[in-house]
């Protein structure tokens, strides 16, 4: 007999996406290794056991059974793309939007970005702590157990600093873990002119205290037509990865300037949004291995009739996974409602989305050890209460989370 702290049993699902040690692809993303009528044991703060209940049951004694008649269990989401640091929020532009204001009206009214960035380099480290740890409490209990955090709402160097401590303290005293990724080069700012003079600004004055100070795994740059061009991305990228950090990138979202193509030649582990991809450069990523990850929540909440290709990329064979992209134009902490959005407007299958949602997502932030649910992995799981996974995208708005399990603790 093994020793468990924790068994779970008579599970009408569990989805373990056991399988390839390797971002999932094509095909493999509707296999999530089902199991029904299945259980499973943790121990400390690891998966010690998962499979069949008459199994399980047969080898595994626990301290503490849980019944999950009825449930479903799935690892904890993963939501690999989040702006969680910022201060206020810009619910007046949406009412603004929906009677017809364009983007450019905003902007020339003081909205958009930059009123964020005001606020956000306004605001005390406290209080940033403070807004950021609400919407962590939200994330968690929605579900997601690991999430990518970026900066950008500060763009100088201090603010930039700021927001990347902020993000290390929370990570440190917050069940949620938060992986740091450097995005000054999410705007223009305003003391700045030329893009390229805030590119050189980036890359000598604010890059080496970041890697000094160990403050970031990733470097991200937001490479759009009219924001950085691919040479000005390509060129940040490039140093970031001298001073050790990993490349991820903002691309193809509202127009299409090559910066998929950039990823893929940067190896970049991931390229984001992918709105505006075209197949070229989806044969580009899938040969290269970077993950795109798509953000459903963008358009939406944009009120947009164009979402990213999904299916393209299933069938030619790229990784994809699911994000948020929380931000204040787009404020959701829930990867269910993201799911939901990738089935019903991207198409993706329901077991598609639950691969891109967990093991891709996992893989999307070089996290091999959360993702699925594999003796010795990381006990992060959900159970959720639906009987299948096909409710997941069915039963919309609502938090269908039961119970979040982080390392083997109830959260
Ligand atoms: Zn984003």
């Amino acid at each position: 007999m093994m020793e468990a702290d924790i068994l779970i049993e008579n599970c009408s699902e569990i989805h373990t996406l056991k399988g390839p040690d390797r971002p999932r692809r094509g095909d493999e993303m509707q296999d999530t290794s089902k199991i029904k009528n299945g259980a499973l044991a943790v121990k400390g703060e690891s998966i010690l056991a998962v499979g069949s209940d008459k199994e399980i049951k047969r080898d595994v004694e626990a301290e503490k059974i849980i019944d999950a008649s009825g449930k479903t269990v799935i690892p904890g989401f993963v939501d690999p793309h989040t702006h969680l640091i910022y201060s206020g929020s810009r619910e007046d532009e949406l009412a603004m939007k929906i009677q017809g204001k364009t983007y450019m009206e905003i902007l020339e009214e003081g909205g958009g970005i930059l009123r964020t960035v005001r606020a956000t380099r306004k605001a005390s480290k406290q209080r940033l702590l403070e807004e950021s740890k609400a919407r962590m409490d939200r994330m968690l209990a929605h579900g997601t157990t690991t999430a990518e955090a970026k900066s950008g709402y500060g763009l100088d160097k201090k603010n930039e600093i700021k927001c990347l401590e902020v993000i290390d303290e929370l990570d440190k005293s917050h069940d949620l873990d938060l992986i740091p990724t450097y995005l000054g080069a999410h705007s223009l700012p305003p003391e700045f002119e030329r893009s390229e003079d805030y590119i050189d600004y980036c890359i000598e004055d604010v890059l080496p205290e970041i890697a000094d100070k160990d403050l970031a795994e990733y470097c991200d740059v937001f490479c759009e037509k009219g924001v950085f061009d691919v040479e000005e991305s390509r060129r940040l990228l490039k140093k970031a990865k001298q001073f050790g950090l990993k490349a991820r990138v903002h691309a193809d979202e509202i127009e299409n300037i090559g910066c998929s193509k950039m990823a893929a030649e940067l190896d970049a582990i991931s390229a984001e949004h992918l709105v505006k991809t075209d197949e070229e450069d989806i044969i580009m990523m899938a040969e290269s291995g970077t993950i795109g990850i798509l953000l459903p929540g963008t358009p939406f909440m944009l009120m947009e009739e164009k979402y990213a290709p999904a299916r393209q990329m299933i069938e030619n064979g790229m990784a994809i996974a699911l994000a948020t992209d929380l931000n204040p134009n787009c404020w959701t902490e829930s990867m269910q409602m993201v799911i939901t959005l990738a089935c019903l407007q991207m198409k993706m299958t329901p077991s598609e989305a639950l691969t891109a949602a967990t093991f891709n997502s996992a893989r999307a932030l070089d996290r091999p050890d959360i993702g699925s649910l594999e003796k010795g992995k990381k006990a992060d799981f959900l159970v959720l209460d639906i009987p299948n996974i096909d409710h997941l995208p069915y039963r919309f708005g609502v938090n269908l989370v039961e119970k979040v399990y982080k390392r083997g603790e109830k959260v």
